[in-house]
């Protein structure tokens, strides 16, 4: 029975049809690590290809098994609101013709990056064209999303249908204007759970909404209902928000931390995670792990502590092999709580395993930090920053994470001065388990001109082509040694062998272009850098903050 109280035959269609582009729908054979190869441009995968390695499961009437966690929150909010499952689906963008039809209003797409303009596919484009390898086309995963945007049956129901676009990547569609090209009604941006029911209630009603619609409110705890389909990658997430105030973040993740409390909410999503979507490997995520339960910048230790143990003896009762991780950390709070890391290391790295964190490094240059970024470092300065990062760097190793560590070039007032600090930085991190992805900053301003020579500018000055070159050798290199944990969740043992045979093959071959192209191109002396990067260490004459939007206008 529909909210609407009436019965109808799914060939009808569901009112509200929910999906994402093909490449986030994915898990990947279990292994959503693997996902980063959605950024690969279509030039190494063909459709038929792309569609065999980025599978979607679900039933026959096109209801997914596994959702993209973002997506899965969304249908929850909604059946929480009073919608019922006869309303909404969460569906196959394989499947759309099975749930879409006469009585379908709203179709949500969730996307990650609609038009492959996200880091990752920046870094993909700079790792294939330093390897002198061919780009051409879009990267995948904005192939995949105008295969949905673009689907038949939206078409053919376009008359009754309002295409709702939401997800991490809504500003590109905002910022290029495509959006209103590719026939998407409303671009959703911010949190869904306190404005997205309402939106959808007045759609359904029959209101001609159009446009952009942003809420900028973030909800409180009790609004955040748990999921109901079980979210790619066994993801719960603990806590939401950081405060740290980055210049450049979402304003989702820019909100104060709040915590999502264990019993009733986070029990619950692990459990359905495992019972429901089958997964032996639970990811507690969060912007900034270390810091659950806090109030303000500080970790609350015990708060921590307790989550952990509580998830671990949940998981456990389903059997020995059952394994918890995290995602996310600063390298601040690593070293203010180098005790509270080694306390969950023993939980989430047991029996001697390894796993992955990510850690957003984003710049060796104090003067830059404190420009864009000064509540990175806090409780440190930002003159203690690149002291911290190598500190904490260290810290994770012995407690036997591998750090992936993101540095970002072509920020808003960057000088030569701040990528020498970074290079420094780079040489300093060489001794440990780390990747370091360098990312490009694409700004605003060239992506309303789509203006993308950008990438090509950055590769061509030497000194940012050697951070990028340096950066790379050292990701691959670590990529190599780690290629057991990269494929590690891979359920298919057939697939596991052959993406981990197609990873070294592919690891090893860039790796050994870019030590030729260093070699050919030189690198600056240690002491030229030493010199160039002293000025990054002079914060005074900074201004203490640049409005990002306005810089790149
Ligand atoms: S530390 Fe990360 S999540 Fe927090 S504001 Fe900065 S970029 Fe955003």
């Amino acid at each position: 029975m529909s909210m609407f109280g009436v019965m109808f035959r799914h060939n009808d269609g569901y009112p509200i049809v929910l999906t994402s582009e093909i490449a986030t729908a994915s898990d990947t054979f279990g292994a959503s690590v693997v996902g980063f190869a959605s950024a690969i441009p279509e030039n190494y995968f063909r459709r038929r290809i792309a569609h065999m390695f980025f599978r979607v499961s679900s039933d026959r009437e096109g209801r997914v098994k596994r959702a993209p966690y973002g997506l899965a929150k969304v249908e929850a909010t909604l059946l929480h609101y009073g919608f019922s499952r006869s309303d909404v689906v969460i569906a196959s963008p394989y499947k759309l013709d099975r749930v879409i039809g006469p009585r379908t209003r709203i179709v949500g797409i969730y996307t990650m990056d609609a038009l492959g303009l996200s880091y990752g596919s920046g870094i993909l484009y700079w790792i294939l064209k330093l390897a002198d390898l061919p780009y051409r086309g879009l990267p995948y995963i904005a192939r995949s999303f105008m295969e949905v945007v673009e689907h038949p049956a939206i078409k053919a129901h376009k008359d009754h249908i309002k295409v709702v676009v939401g997800g991490p990547a809504t500003w590109q569609l905002v910022d290029t204007g495509a959006w209103q090209k590719l026939g998407v009604d409303v671009v959703y941006e911010g949190s869904f759970e306190n404005y997205g029911p309402v939106l959808f209630e007045r759609i359904l009603k029959g209101e001609d909404v159009r446009g952009r619609v942003v809420n900028s409110k973030p909800p409180s705890v009790e609004e955040v209902p748990t999921i109901v389909t079980p979210s790619i990658g066994g993801m719960v997430e603990v806590t939401r928000g950081c405060g740290r105030g980055c210049a450049f973040c979402t304003p989702t993740l820019n909100g104060m931390i709040s915590s999502f409390p264990f019993e009733g909410h986070i029990d619950k999503e692990i459990i359905t995670n495992i019972e429901k979507g089958g997964f032996k490997s639970i990811t507690l995520h969060s912007e900034e792990f270390f810091r659950y339960g806090a109030k303000g910048i500080d970790p609350n230790p015990d708060k921590v502590k307790e989550l952990v143990v509580k998830a671990y003896k949940l998981i456990k009762r389903y059997g020995e092999d059952y394994r918890l991780h995290t995602d996310f950390t600063t390298a601040a709070v690593v070293v203010q709580a180098p005790e509270l890391v080694k306390f969950v290391g023993e939980y989430m790295n047991e029996g001697g395993d390894w796993s992955f964190i990510e850690m957003g490094i984003e710049t060796g240059s104090p003067r830059l930090l404190n420009m864009l970024m000064a509540g990175k470092a806090k409780p440190f300065t930002p003159r203690q920053y690149p002291d911290i990062v190598e500190q904490a760097v260290g810290i994770l190793n012995d407690n036997r994470w591998v750090v992936v560590g993101t540095m970002i070039l072509n920020l808003p007032g960057e000088r030569d001065e701040d990528v020498a600090a970074s290079l420094e930085l780079l040489d300093r991190l060489r001794k440990y388990r780390i990747l370091t992805f360098p990312l490009p900053f694409i700004p605003m301003g060239a992506l309303r001109k789509r203006d993308f020579t950008v990438l090509d500018k950055m590769i061509e000055d030497p000194l940012r082509r050697e951070l990028i070159l340096k950066a790379l050798i050292k990701s691959m290199e670590e990529a190599v040694r780690s290629v057991e944990l990269i494929v590690g969740n891979m359920e298919n043992i057939v697939a596991k062998l052959i993406i981990r045979r197609i990873s070294l093959f592919a690891f090893n071959l860039v790796l050994s272009r870019y030590k030729a192209k260093l070699g050919q191109l030189g690198e600056h002396s240690a002491e030229f850098i030493r010199k160039l990067a002293s000025a990054a260490w002079d914060i005074s004459k900074s201004p203490v903050r640049i409005p990002i939007d306005e810089a790149n206008q």
